[in-house]
């Protein structure tokens, strides 16, 4: 590989970025610079949204066409924590025993330098013109809020007549190795708020009142009681788990109006969320009796997923095989990423670096697998427009 797509090289410029949400901290103009010194298109795109930060985002083509294949990712990074604790400071991107330390090492920017030395070099290698389209969509707007990032970056690219044909998305999949873990979809997450109305009054009259209580401990009691589904092919079962119970009650003699209970579910494909939402209902209302409830539902836009494994989760697979020596798990498991909004667009998939050290103090990765990560997008990309998985 030519020294200008060293992956080590580009991941510790971009540590060196300090680009903690929602910050740009000088990483997409990095970014920029090499895409456009390889012949990308690149733009660069500030949403705004009121009660939220600015955000930069960078959107870069090249190529032009059918099959279009798009890299994902953030380069904005978490708070780096008390400074004083990490082994390595957390912006300087020191390599020691073999292991690149900073915030972002793993979660992201290890990976986008591993997609950028990867289409570089691939780029450089087809004369500046593959057979097809190869795009950059970052966002600097993926560990905030959220919503001046990816979601409205793709309805920009899409307004402007961009159409994708597959999205790779290089969040931290493997919980061990390498070759571990590749995400083929992602659980919906809701949040709701039960709420049980009583009648306050002294607790030594409580003929003269009615505990609220007594019916959120039967309604939690119901809820819990039954998983709300047996899982599917690629899912494990849905979950309700209460997060906090309260009546907010400053007293020892009163006996409180309301009590409240809050929860997150996070469902599988044998759910839309409206009929989520029924069937909690309804078993809510199954052991309701006389008491007076009801059910708050949050607005979400994290709905469930799933990318069918077929032609393209087999190429990103045996890419993956080929040069880890792992038979990657195809899993749903996790958190919510930005594939939920990427979904509406072209079927993705995330695989990226090793996830042990996100979000911790000393996150890093291992130099080599660097290499090796670089290594399998370049495979990705080869065999992607030698043989277009569609
Ligand atoms: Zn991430």
């Amino acid at each position: 590989m030519s020294k200008s797509a060293d992956p080590l090289a580009i991941a510790r410029d971009l540590i060196r970025c300090p680009s903690v949400t929602p910050t740009e901290g000088g990483a997409l103009g990095y970014l920029e610079a090499r895409l456009e010194g390889a012949g990308f298109a690149v733009h660069r795109v500030t949403f705004r949204a009121p009660g939220a930060a600015d955000v930069e985002n960078l959107f870069a083509r090249v190529g032009a066409g059918r099959p279009h294949l798009v890299f994902a990712g953030h380069t904005d990074v978490v708070p780096p924590g008390d400074e004083a604790a990490w082994t390595h400071p957390p912006f300087a991107a020191e390599v020691a025993d073999g292991m690149l330390f900073g915030r972002g090492a793993a979660d992201m920017k290890g990976a986008i330098a591993c997609q950028l030395a990867a289409a570089l070099d691939y780029v450089a290698a087809c004369g500046g013109k593959p057979n097809g389209a190869i795009s950059f969509l970052v966002t600097g707007d993926e560990e905030g809020v959220a919503v001046n990032g990816t979601i409205k970056l793709l309805a920009w690219a899409a307004a402007r007549g961009e159409k994708f044909d597959h999205c790779i998305l290089g969040e931290p999949t493997n919980p061990n190795a390498l070759g571990d873990m590749i995400k083929i979809g992602r659980r919906g997450s809701q949040n709701g708020t039960l709420i049980v109305a009583g009648t306050p009054g002294h607790v030594a009259y409580p003929a003269l009142a009615d505990n609220p209580v007594r019916g959120i401990i039967a309604l939690m009691g119901a809820l819990m009681a039954e998983p709300l589904d047996a899982g599917s092919a690629h899912f494990d079962p849905s979950n309700l788990e209460f997060t906090s119970v309260d009546v907010g009650n400053t007293t020892v003699n009163v006996i409180p109006g309301e009590a409240r209970a809050r929860f997150n579910i996070r469902y599988n494909d044998r759910h839309t969320r409206e009929a989520l939402r029924a069937l909690v209902e309804r078993r809510a209302a199954a052991a309701a009796g006389r008491v007076r409830w009801r059910i708050d539902w949050e607005p979400s836009n994290a709905d469930v997923f799933l990318t069918q494994p077929g032609r393209f989760v087999d190429l990103v697979a045996g890419a993956v095989a080929e040069l880890t020596g792992r038979k990657p798990e195809l899993s749903t498991t996790g958190g919510t990423s930005d594939a939920r909004f990427i979904k509406d667009y072209c079927p993705v998939i995330e695989f990226g670096l090793a996830n042990q050290t996100m979000h911790k103090i000393d996150e890093r990765v291992p130099t080599a697998d660097l290499v090796a990560l670089t290594a399998i997008y370049r495979r990705i990309l080869e065999r992607y427009f030698e043989n277009p998985p569609q």
